[in-house]
């Protein structure tokens, strides 16, 4: 694990290093989960949201997309309950002054007795072998058997206090449990207090009396409170779907892990519309189409699960998270939820106008059920820039640092470099670049030797490298140094368009998911 944090660590310095992505405000000493993407960080980040986006209104011809803005009517927010309900629990260590979720502390607690009970069967089972049956020891061994009920105690009183928002219960199961602060060790802890994720501002003068207003907490509302709006203008039939992606902000209490928990950031979010009692066969559907759009960027299939949520929010009847493996264990990329009839039925309570679907075989109006598909650009993107790093021992000794990342996404498609400068090899190479730029991001590069201009490339995921030589000026041949493999290979010019394509369009990566 210690080794996984220092590659974390790598992979943070190294987005520094290399223009991906900075804290914001550095030069004011920062501000707090709050991130900017730089040259080569702004490339991939579209680039991702452009295979989401053409995934979804490409390839289905019952997705449209949608901008709605960031500022929206309050009361939206007291609809979807986020005025009420979007808390986290929080207390605070007196000793070292820091703030935890009450929720995290108590599931880190419920994971610890976990993996002693995974250690008992790995070893039980190492000594078994093949006989091993699992049940039965889990059953049969006392350690495991009261760990078991320990836990099990332990996560039905957790839920209940969650359910109930009981934030003493919260407070005394920290305390019963000798949950103590991973910092000062101690257990002098505050009150819990609820605390909601939603940032505040307000709009208009205070002469006209200002009004409250939120920065969204997700982009879904948008999408909700103008369904009547596509539906009718789009003239859409059921099972339809609307797409968005923007920017979503929560006042998140402890922000960890670089761009995985930020203040700001983007969500990709898809709500599909669907006739009440189709909504678990539409769940199934999205579960297995978003699973496949995330493998066909080809990061290894081991990297992903699905988990399924056992406690689920009063108005879903199906929830699950799509999990890939960072540096830091599982952790969830996107949600995909089945969310009942539960908005649009509030946003016809909350603002009194009729939101229904008129179904013109049953010849009935009813409020369309909706399965959600929501993912966070930043964590998609973190996941893509986690799995393609590697530090590469090389056969000279040496080592190089290379971004594996699925050509479709690679900020730079293409680096032309002339061999030297001089002799019309730098005009030569400008030709080449004038010719390819149209349909590829390109860079010509002549400064310092070949060698290091091919790890430049390499340390920002530059599928391919194109030389030109002084044999370039009598044949039109260069040589094309492929990423991943290092080989080099020659070839003519005029076909250097389509070798270039065939790898790094967005359309075959799509093709691959129809
Ligand atoms: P978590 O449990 O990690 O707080 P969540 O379950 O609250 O996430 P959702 O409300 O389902 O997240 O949001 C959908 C997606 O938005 C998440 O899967 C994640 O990719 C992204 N997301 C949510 N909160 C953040 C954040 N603070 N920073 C970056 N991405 C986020």
């Amino acid at each position: 694990m210690a080794q996984q944090e220092d590659v974390f660590k790598k992979i943070v310095s190294h987005a520094k290093e290399y223009g991906f992505v900075f804290q914001s405000s550095e030069i004011y000493d920062g501000l707090a989960a709050v991130y900017d993407y730089g040259q080569n960080g702004v490339e991939l980040k579209n680039n991702i949201k452009r295979y989401w986006w053409d995934a979804m209104t490409l390839l289905h011809e019952n997705i449209v997309g949608i901008d709605s803005a960031i500022f929206m009517h309050p009361t939206i927010w007291k609809a979807s309950g986020h005025v009420d309900a979007f808390n986290d629990p929080l207390i605070d260590n007196r000793d070292s002054k820091k703030r935890y979720r009450a929720d995290v502390l108590i599931e880190d607690a419920i994971a610890k007795i976990d993996e002693k009970i995974e250690k008992e069967v790995a070893k039980a089972e190492k000594r078994f072998g093949e006989s091993f049956d699992r049940e039965m020891f889990c059953k049969t061994n006392a350690r495991v058997a009261e760990h078991i009920s320990k836990r099990d105690a332990l996560h039905q009183r957790y839920s209940d206090a969650m359910n109930a928002n009981d934030l003493d219960e919260l407070k005394q199961i920290i305390i019963d449990n000798d949950i103590v602060c991973p910092i000062s060790g101690t257990r002098n802890w505050t009150d819990v207090r609820q605390f909601n994720l939603m940032f505040k501002t307000e709009m208009g003068s205070t002469a006209d009396g200002a009004m409250t207003v939120y920065l969204r907490p997700e982009t879904a509302q948008g999408i909700f409170v103008n369904y009547l709006n596509v539906q009718k203008t789009g003239r859409m039939r059921l099972p339809f779907g609307i797409a968005q992606i923007g920017k979503a902000f929560r006042n998140e209490i402890v922000a960890r892990q670089f761009i995985f928990r930020m203040r700001e950031f983007e969500q990709m979010e898809m709500q599909f519309f669907v006739k009440p009692g189709e909504e678990l066969k539409w769940f199934e559907y999205w579960k297995q189409v978003r699973l496949a759009w995330h493998k066909a960027l080809g990061m290894g299939d081991q990297k992903y699960r699905y988990h399924d949520h056992e406690k689920l929010a009063h108005y879903a009847n199906a929830a699950t998270d799509i999990e890939f493996e960072m540096p830091f264990g599982f952790k969830e990329v996107e949600g995909i939820h089945s969310r009942t009839n539960f908005d649009l039925s509030q946003h016809e309570k909350y603002s009194g106008k009729k939101i229904q679907y008129f179904d013109p075989e049953k010849n009935e109006s009813y409020t369309p059920y909706v399965i959600e598909t929501s993912i966070g650009v930043d964590r998609m993107f973190l996941s893509v820039l986690c799995s393609s790093y590697e530090e590469q021992a090389l056969e000279n000794g040496e080592t190089r640092v290379v971004l594996h990342l699925p050509a479709p996404v690679a900020p730079v498609k293409c680096a032309v470099m002339p061999l030297v400068k001089k002799d019309g090899l730098p005009e030569k190479a400008r030709q080449i670049v004038d010719s390819l730029k149209f349909d590829f991001a390109t860079r010509y590069d002549e400064k310092d030797s070949i060698g290091k201009r091919y790890r430049r490339q390499d340390a920002i995921g530059t599928p391919f490298c194109i030389t030109v030589d002084h044999q370039t000026l009598e044949d039109n041949t260069v040589t094309i140094r492929h990423r991943d493999s290092m080989e080099q290979s020659r070839v003519k010019i005029e076909d250097l368009h389509e070798l270039i394509h065939n790898e790094v369009s967005l359309t075959s990566l799509l093709r691959k998911l129809a």
